[in-house]
Order: C-alpha cells, then sequence, then structure tokens
C-alpha cells in the first residue's frame, strides 16, 4: 500500500490533501522520493553482489 502523507510546510499540518486544510497553502510529500522501495531494492542488489564477489576471492582463484 502506498502510503502518501503530506504536510503543509507553513503551518505543519499533516494531511492528505494537496491544500492545507487550515490554512490553504499548497502541502508537499512529507516522505522525500530517495526512500522509495525501488531505492532500497537498488542497495540490496549492490550488497549482494559485493558480498559474491568478496566471496568468490576468498575462495582464491
Ligand atoms: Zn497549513
Amino acid at each position: 500500500m502506498r502510503f502518501l502523507l503530506r504536510k503543509c510546510p507553513r503551518c505543519g499540518t499533516y494531511t492528505l490533501k494537496s491544500v492545507c486544510p487550515r490554512c490553504a497553502s499548497q502541502t508537499k510529500v512529507a516522505h522525500p522520493s530517495r526512500f522509495s522501495p525501488e531505492d532500497r531494492y537498488v542497495k540490496y542488489r549492490v550488497i549482494a553482489r559485493e558480498v559474491y564477489k568478496a566471496r568468490e576471492q576468498a575462495n582464491g582463484a
């Protein structure tokens, strides 16, 4: 499930709407996109590859 919590930069109110219900300012997504699940998967893939490489070297050629 995608969680799109938004926050008003002016009064700090959390809402799911694109306009603040309290002061009518434009709200912003509270969670930066760099914390997306896709980025996390990429990070795990890189770590897995490094571990595999290190293991190959440890086994010796
Ligand atoms: Zn507001």
